[in-house]
Protein backbone atom coordinates (compact mmCIF):
# COMPACT_ATOMS: atom_id res chain seq x y z
CA UNK A 1 0.00 0.00 0.00
CA UNK A 2 1.19 3.55 -0.97
CA UNK A 3 2.35 5.88 2.15
CA UNK A 4 -0.42 7.75 3.90
CA UNK A 5 -0.61 11.43 2.75
CA UNK A 6 -2.82 13.38 4.99
CA UNK A 7 -4.45 16.67 4.19
CA UNK A 8 -2.42 19.08 6.90
CA UNK A 9 0.42 17.88 9.16
CA UNK A 10 2.29 20.01 11.63
CA UNK A 11 5.82 20.50 10.63
CA UNK A 12 8.39 20.62 13.96
CA UNK A 13 11.59 20.64 12.83
CA UNK A 14 12.95 23.59 14.40
CA UNK A 15 12.95 24.97 17.78
CA UNK A 16 10.46 23.07 18.91
CA UNK A 17 11.61 20.63 21.28
CA UNK A 18 14.12 23.05 22.60
CA UNK A 19 12.04 25.77 23.43
CA UNK A 20 9.27 23.29 25.08
CA UNK A 21 11.64 21.88 26.96
CA UNK A 22 13.00 25.25 28.31
CA UNK A 23 9.41 25.53 29.51
CA UNK A 24 9.35 22.21 31.43
CA UNK A 25 12.69 22.49 33.18
CA UNK A 26 11.72 25.71 33.97
CA UNK A 27 8.49 24.86 35.75
CA UNK A 28 6.97 27.94 33.98
CA UNK A 29 4.13 25.73 32.11
CA UNK A 30 1.28 27.52 33.07
CA UNK A 31 -0.54 30.76 32.17
CA UNK A 32 2.49 33.24 33.15
CA UNK A 33 5.94 33.31 31.82
CA UNK A 34 8.69 34.49 29.51
CA UNK A 35 7.28 32.55 26.32
CA UNK A 36 4.30 34.50 26.56
CA UNK A 37 5.79 37.78 26.49
CA UNK A 38 8.30 36.81 23.76
CA UNK A 39 5.51 35.16 21.59
CA UNK A 40 3.39 38.21 21.92
CA UNK A 41 6.09 40.71 20.91
CA UNK A 42 7.38 38.52 17.84
CA UNK A 43 3.51 38.21 16.68
CA UNK A 44 3.10 42.28 17.04
CA UNK A 45 6.43 42.71 15.08
CA UNK A 46 6.06 40.37 12.34
CA UNK A 47 2.19 42.09 11.88
CA UNK A 48 3.22 45.73 12.45
CA UNK A 49 0.26 45.80 15.56
CA UNK A 50 1.32 48.05 18.43
CA UNK A 51 0.10 45.08 20.45
CA UNK A 52 -0.94 41.30 20.56
CA UNK A 53 -2.63 39.57 23.34
CA UNK A 54 -2.06 35.29 23.42
CA UNK A 55 -5.41 33.74 24.07
CA UNK A 56 -6.49 29.85 24.34
CA UNK A 57 -7.69 29.35 21.01
CA UNK A 58 -9.24 31.18 18.10
CA UNK A 59 -12.59 31.24 19.37
CA UNK A 60 -11.74 32.57 22.71
CA UNK A 61 -10.56 35.67 20.79
CA UNK A 62 -13.33 35.92 19.16
CA UNK A 63 -15.61 36.13 21.71
CA UNK A 64 -13.69 38.94 23.27
CA UNK A 65 -13.68 40.39 20.10
CA UNK A 66 -17.12 40.56 20.17
CA UNK A 67 -17.84 41.21 24.00
CA UNK A 68 -15.08 44.39 23.21
CA UNK A 69 -16.94 45.56 19.93
CA UNK A 70 -20.26 45.83 22.79
CA UNK A 71 -22.31 43.34 20.98
CA UNK A 72 -24.81 42.03 23.61
CA UNK A 73 -28.18 40.60 24.04
CA UNK A 74 -30.51 40.58 20.69
CA UNK A 75 -27.75 42.68 18.76
CA UNK A 76 -26.70 41.11 15.25
CA UNK A 77 -23.83 40.43 13.34
CA UNK A 78 -23.09 40.33 9.52
CA UNK A 79 -21.12 37.31 9.13
CA UNK A 80 -20.36 34.75 5.75
CA UNK A 81 -22.09 31.80 5.98
CA UNK A 82 -18.89 29.90 4.31
CA UNK A 83 -16.53 29.57 7.32
CA UNK A 84 -16.11 27.29 10.09
CA UNK A 85 -18.70 27.29 13.08
CA UNK A 86 -15.88 28.65 15.69
CA UNK A 87 -16.47 31.57 13.75
CA UNK A 88 -20.24 32.42 14.20
CA UNK A 89 -20.65 30.37 17.81
CA UNK A 90 -19.35 32.96 20.04
CA UNK A 91 -22.17 35.57 18.85
CA UNK A 92 -24.34 33.13 20.40
CA UNK A 93 -22.31 32.92 23.46
CA UNK A 94 -23.05 36.96 23.85
CA UNK A 95 -26.41 36.13 23.48
CA UNK A 96 -26.68 38.26 20.06
CA UNK A 97 -27.74 37.08 16.47
CA UNK A 98 -25.75 36.14 13.35
CA UNK A 99 -27.19 37.66 9.86
CA UNK A 100 -26.06 35.26 7.51
CA UNK A 101 -23.76 36.78 4.06
CA UNK A 102 -22.47 35.60 0.89
CA UNK A 103 -19.58 35.03 -0.13
CA UNK A 104 -17.64 35.87 -3.82
CA UNK A 105 -15.31 34.14 -6.14
CA UNK A 106 -12.86 34.58 -3.87
CA UNK A 107 -14.59 32.41 -0.88
CA UNK A 108 -14.92 35.96 1.16
CA UNK A 109 -17.45 37.76 2.14
CA UNK A 110 -19.79 39.30 -0.84
CA UNK A 111 -19.36 42.69 0.44
CA UNK A 112 -21.91 43.96 -2.66
CA UNK A 113 -24.02 42.24 -0.80
CA UNK A 114 -23.12 43.31 2.55
CA UNK A 115 -23.64 47.26 0.98
CA UNK A 116 -26.99 46.07 -0.49
CA UNK A 117 -28.25 44.47 2.93
CA UNK A 118 -27.35 47.74 5.53
CA UNK A 119 -28.49 49.94 2.46
CA UNK A 120 -31.98 48.31 1.98
CA UNK A 121 -32.77 46.53 5.04
CA UNK A 122 -31.14 48.75 7.53
CA UNK A 123 -32.61 52.35 9.37
CA UNK A 124 -31.57 54.76 10.89
CA UNK A 125 -32.59 55.37 14.59
CA UNK A 126 -30.53 58.66 15.76
CA UNK A 127 -26.69 57.21 15.20
CA UNK A 128 -27.61 53.72 15.47
CA UNK A 129 -28.32 50.98 12.57
CA UNK A 130 -31.55 49.02 13.33
CA UNK A 131 -32.26 45.83 11.14
CA UNK A 132 -36.17 46.77 9.55
CA UNK A 133 -37.14 43.30 9.80
CA UNK A 134 -36.48 42.17 13.41
CA UNK A 135 -36.37 46.01 14.85
CA UNK A 136 -32.59 45.06 16.16
CA UNK A 137 -29.50 47.17 16.27
CA UNK A 138 -26.51 45.85 13.77
CA UNK A 139 -23.15 46.19 15.76
CA UNK A 140 -20.61 44.43 13.92
CA UNK A 141 -19.24 42.95 10.71
CA UNK A 142 -17.23 39.37 10.51
CA UNK A 143 -15.00 39.81 7.64
CA UNK A 144 -13.26 35.75 7.34
CA UNK A 145 -10.34 35.53 5.62
CA UNK A 146 -10.87 32.10 4.28
CA UNK A 147 -8.09 29.63 3.11
CA UNK A 148 -5.53 32.22 3.24
CA UNK A 149 -7.16 34.82 0.53
CA UNK A 150 -8.06 37.85 1.86
CA UNK A 151 -11.83 40.19 2.30
CA UNK A 152 -11.27 43.23 0.56
CA UNK A 153 -11.00 45.11 3.32
CA UNK A 154 -10.40 48.85 2.60
CA UNK A 155 -13.60 48.60 0.76
CA UNK A 156 -14.96 47.24 4.00
CA UNK A 157 -13.81 49.43 6.20
CA UNK A 158 -15.76 52.33 3.72
CA UNK A 159 -19.00 50.29 4.74
CA UNK A 160 -18.52 50.12 8.04
CA UNK A 161 -17.73 53.44 8.84
CA UNK A 162 -20.65 54.53 6.52
CA UNK A 163 -22.89 51.93 8.86
CA UNK A 164 -20.94 52.84 12.25
CA UNK A 165 -20.21 49.22 12.89
CA UNK A 166 -17.51 47.28 14.50
CA UNK A 167 -15.02 45.58 12.01
CA UNK A 168 -13.89 42.06 13.20
CA UNK A 169 -10.96 40.29 11.03
CA UNK A 170 -11.62 36.28 10.92
CA UNK A 171 -7.64 35.42 10.58
CA UNK A 172 -7.73 32.42 11.56
CA UNK A 173 -6.81 31.02 8.62
CA UNK A 174 -4.64 34.28 6.86
CA UNK A 175 -1.86 34.35 9.62
CA UNK A 176 0.98 36.05 6.56
CA UNK A 177 -1.73 37.24 4.56
CA UNK A 178 -0.76 41.11 2.98
CA UNK A 179 -1.72 43.25 1.01
CA UNK A 180 0.32 44.27 -2.23
CA UNK A 181 0.01 47.89 -2.41
CA UNK A 182 0.72 48.68 1.47
CA UNK A 183 2.42 45.47 2.71
CA UNK A 184 -0.78 45.53 5.31
CA UNK A 185 -1.18 42.67 7.11
CA UNK A 186 -4.51 40.42 7.43
CA UNK A 187 -5.94 41.33 11.21
CA UNK A 188 -4.63 44.66 11.17
CA UNK A 189 -7.24 46.66 9.07
CA UNK A 190 -10.18 46.15 11.06
CA UNK A 191 -11.09 47.09 14.89
CA UNK A 192 -10.08 43.60 16.06
CA UNK A 193 -8.30 41.15 13.95
CA UNK A 194 -8.09 37.12 15.33
CA UNK A 195 -5.89 34.19 15.24
CA UNK A 196 -5.63 30.92 16.01
CA UNK A 197 -2.85 28.45 16.45
CA UNK A 198 -4.97 25.01 16.31
CA UNK A 199 -2.95 22.21 15.09
CA UNK A 200 -3.57 22.77 11.34
CA UNK A 201 -3.44 26.08 11.10
CA UNK A 202 -0.37 27.58 9.59
CA UNK A 203 1.62 27.47 12.50
CA UNK A 204 0.40 25.70 15.60
CA UNK A 205 0.53 25.89 19.40
CA UNK A 206 -1.15 22.83 20.17
CA UNK A 207 -4.33 24.96 20.51
CA UNK A 208 -3.98 28.81 21.41
CA UNK A 209 -4.82 31.72 19.20
CA UNK A 210 -4.53 35.93 19.29
CA UNK A 211 -6.49 38.68 19.25
CA UNK A 212 -4.57 42.69 18.11
CA UNK A 213 -7.00 45.62 17.63
CA UNK A 214 -6.77 49.11 16.78
CA UNK A 215 -7.04 50.65 20.26
CA UNK A 216 -4.16 49.38 22.35
CA UNK A 217 -6.73 49.77 25.38
CA UNK A 218 -8.67 46.53 23.63
CA UNK A 219 -5.58 44.86 23.44
CA UNK A 220 -4.95 45.17 27.07
CA UNK A 221 -8.60 44.56 27.87
CA UNK A 222 -8.63 41.37 26.25
CA UNK A 223 -5.25 40.36 27.96
CA UNK A 224 -7.17 41.26 31.67
CA UNK A 225 -10.33 39.66 30.58
CA UNK A 226 -8.29 36.32 29.58
CA UNK A 227 -6.91 36.27 33.26
CA UNK A 228 -9.78 36.36 35.35
CA UNK A 229 -9.67 40.16 35.13
CA UNK A 230 -7.59 40.37 37.76
CA UNK A 231 -6.83 43.74 39.47
CA UNK A 232 -4.82 42.51 42.50
CA UNK A 233 -2.99 39.33 42.36
CA UNK A 234 -2.19 39.13 45.88
CA UNK A 235 -5.08 40.25 47.53
CA UNK A 236 -7.74 38.22 44.74
CA UNK A 237 -9.63 41.63 43.38
CA UNK A 238 -11.60 41.09 40.74
CA UNK A 239 -13.38 44.26 39.70
CA UNK A 240 -15.35 42.55 36.59
CA UNK A 241 -16.13 38.55 34.92
CA UNK A 242 -13.04 37.14 33.25
CA UNK A 243 -11.86 34.37 31.86
CA UNK A 244 -9.54 31.62 31.76
CA UNK A 245 -8.57 32.60 28.30
CA UNK A 246 -4.97 32.97 28.40
CA UNK A 247 -2.32 31.40 26.39
CA UNK A 248 -0.28 28.82 28.26
CA UNK A 249 3.92 29.32 28.44
CA UNK A 250 3.78 25.69 26.86
CA UNK A 251 1.63 26.79 23.95
CA UNK A 252 3.79 30.01 23.66
CA UNK A 253 6.85 27.95 23.55
CA UNK A 254 5.84 26.16 21.03
CA UNK A 255 4.02 28.59 18.84
CA UNK A 256 7.47 31.17 18.66
CA UNK A 257 9.08 28.11 17.51
CA UNK A 258 6.30 27.64 15.04
CA UNK A 259 6.15 31.80 14.33
CA UNK A 260 9.80 31.55 13.68
CA UNK A 261 9.24 29.71 10.58
CA UNK A 262 6.29 31.73 9.10
CA UNK A 263 7.81 32.97 6.31
CA UNK A 264 9.84 29.60 5.20
CA UNK A 265 5.86 27.53 5.48
CA UNK A 266 4.77 30.07 3.56
CA UNK A 267 7.03 29.83 0.26
CA UNK A 268 6.65 25.90 0.83
CA UNK A 269 3.15 25.70 0.63
CA UNK A 270 3.39 28.47 -2.30
CA UNK A 271 5.70 26.19 -4.49
CA UNK A 272 3.70 23.22 -3.35
CA UNK A 273 0.53 25.14 -4.91
CA UNK A 274 2.24 25.90 -7.78
CA UNK A 275 3.38 22.65 -8.45
CA UNK A 276 -0.09 21.20 -8.47
CA UNK A 277 -0.51 24.02 -11.16
CA UNK A 278 1.92 22.74 -13.19
CA UNK A 279 1.56 19.24 -13.05
CA UNK A 280 -1.93 20.14 -14.48
CA UNK A 281 -4.84 20.46 -11.75
CA UNK A 282 -6.86 23.64 -12.01
CA UNK A 283 -7.04 24.95 -8.25
CA UNK A 284 -9.14 28.29 -7.59
CA UNK A 285 -6.73 31.49 -7.67
CA UNK A 286 -5.64 33.33 -4.35
CA UNK A 287 -5.88 37.04 -4.83
CA UNK A 288 -3.74 38.84 -7.26
CA UNK A 289 -3.46 41.86 -5.12
CA UNK A 290 -2.20 40.21 -1.78
CA UNK A 291 0.55 37.86 -0.87
CA UNK A 292 -1.62 34.85 0.47
CA UNK A 293 -0.36 32.50 2.70
CA UNK A 294 -1.55 29.58 0.96
CA UNK A 295 -2.99 27.79 3.77
CA UNK A 296 -5.02 25.20 2.31
CA UNK A 297 -5.66 24.89 -1.81
CA UNK A 298 -9.27 24.23 -2.84
CA UNK A 299 -10.32 22.45 -6.10
CA UNK A 300 -14.09 22.32 -7.46
CA UNK A 301 -15.36 19.36 -9.12
CA UNK A 302 -18.94 17.98 -10.14
CA UNK A 303 -18.16 14.85 -8.17
CA UNK A 304 -16.87 15.80 -4.84
CA UNK A 305 -17.79 13.41 -2.89
CA UNK A 306 -16.92 10.37 -5.32
CA UNK A 307 -13.48 11.74 -5.76
CA UNK A 308 -13.44 12.62 -1.96
CA UNK A 309 -13.94 8.61 -1.32
CA UNK A 310 -11.87 7.53 -4.25
CA UNK A 311 -8.59 9.30 -2.99
CA UNK A 312 -9.29 8.14 0.41
CA UNK A 313 -9.15 4.35 -1.12
CA UNK A 314 -5.89 5.56 -2.68
CA UNK A 315 -4.83 6.80 0.77
CA UNK A 316 -5.00 10.73 0.40
CA UNK A 317 -6.80 12.27 2.84
CA UNK A 318 -9.26 15.13 1.49
CA UNK A 319 -11.70 17.31 2.97
CA UNK A 320 -15.06 18.41 1.64
CA UNK A 321 -15.85 22.33 2.13
CA UNK A 322 -17.83 22.92 5.37
CA UNK A 323 -21.24 22.59 5.62
CA UNK A 324 -23.25 26.43 4.98
CA UNK A 325 -23.55 27.33 8.64
CA UNK A 326 -26.90 28.95 7.68
CA UNK A 327 -28.20 25.23 7.23
CA UNK A 328 -26.89 23.69 10.20
CA UNK A 329 -29.18 23.08 13.39
CA UNK A 330 -28.04 25.27 15.85
CA UNK A 331 -28.65 27.96 13.46
CA UNK A 332 -31.77 26.89 11.25
CA UNK A 333 -33.95 30.03 12.09
CA UNK A 334 -31.05 32.25 12.13
CA UNK A 335 -31.58 35.03 9.28
CA UNK A 336 -29.70 34.87 6.03
CA UNK A 337 -29.28 37.04 3.06
CA UNK A 338 -29.83 36.52 -0.52
CA UNK A 339 -27.32 32.93 -0.23
CA UNK A 340 -26.49 31.74 -3.15
CA UNK A 341 -22.04 31.58 -4.16
CA UNK A 342 -21.55 29.69 -1.08
CA UNK A 343 -24.34 27.13 -1.92
CA UNK A 344 -22.51 26.30 -5.50
CA UNK A 345 -18.64 26.35 -3.94
CA UNK A 346 -20.93 24.25 -1.00
CA UNK A 347 -21.12 21.06 -3.59
CA UNK A 348 -17.94 21.26 -5.37
CA UNK A 349 -14.72 22.26 -3.35
CA UNK A 350 -12.37 19.96 -2.02
CA UNK A 351 -9.36 20.83 0.01
CA UNK A 352 -5.99 18.49 -1.01
CA UNK A 353 -3.17 17.84 0.82
CA UNK A 354 -1.26 20.65 1.65
CA UNK A 355 1.13 20.40 4.43
CA UNK A 356 4.20 22.12 4.94
CA UNK A 357 6.14 18.45 4.30
CA UNK A 358 4.73 17.84 1.37
CA UNK A 359 7.08 16.14 -1.03
CA UNK A 360 6.80 16.53 -4.51
CA UNK A 361 6.36 13.19 -5.51
CA UNK A 362 2.99 13.25 -3.17
CA UNK A 363 1.69 16.16 -5.14
CA UNK A 364 2.71 13.88 -8.27
CA UNK A 365 0.67 11.09 -6.79
CA UNK A 366 -2.08 13.49 -6.21
CA UNK A 367 -2.50 15.08 -9.16
CA UNK A 368 -2.05 11.18 -11.14
CA UNK A 369 -4.80 10.40 -8.96
CA UNK A 370 -7.10 12.68 -9.60
CA UNK A 371 -6.69 12.56 -13.26
CA UNK A 372 -7.21 9.02 -13.19
CA UNK A 373 -10.36 9.26 -11.79
CA UNK A 374 -11.24 11.77 -14.10
CA UNK A 375 -10.27 9.37 -17.07
C1 LIG B 1 -9.83 27.59 13.08
C2 LIG B 1 -10.88 28.62 12.92
C3 LIG B 1 -11.48 29.24 14.02
C4 LIG B 1 -11.26 28.82 15.45
O1 LIG B 1 -9.99 28.77 15.91
P1 LIG B 1 -9.68 27.78 17.17
O2 LIG B 1 -8.30 28.17 17.55
O3 LIG B 1 -9.78 26.39 16.65
O4 LIG B 1 -10.67 28.07 18.23
C5 LIG B 1 -12.38 30.26 13.78
N1 LIG B 1 -12.71 30.64 12.54
C6 LIG B 1 -12.18 30.04 11.44
C7 LIG B 1 -12.57 30.52 10.08
C8 LIG B 1 -11.27 28.99 11.60
O5 LIG B 1 -10.78 28.37 10.51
Amino acid sequence: MSKYIPLSVPSFNANEKKYVLECVESTWVSTSGSMIETFEKSLAEKLNAEDVCALQSGTAALHLALLLSEVGMNDEVLVPTLTFIAGVNPIKYLHAEPIFMDCTDNLCLDLDKVEEFLENECQWKEDRLFNKKTKNQIKAIIATHIFGNMVDMPRLMAIAKKFKLKVIEDSTEALGTYTLDSGQYAGTFGDFGIYSFNGNKIITSGGGGALTAKKREDVQKARYLSNQAKDNAVYFIHNEIGYNYRMTNIQAALGLAQLEQLDDFINKKKQHYQQYIEKGLILLPFDKNIRANYWFYSLLTDNRDELLQYLEEKNIQTRPLWKLIHTLKPYENSLSYKIEQASVYEKKLLNIPCSVGLKEEDVERVVAEIQAFHN
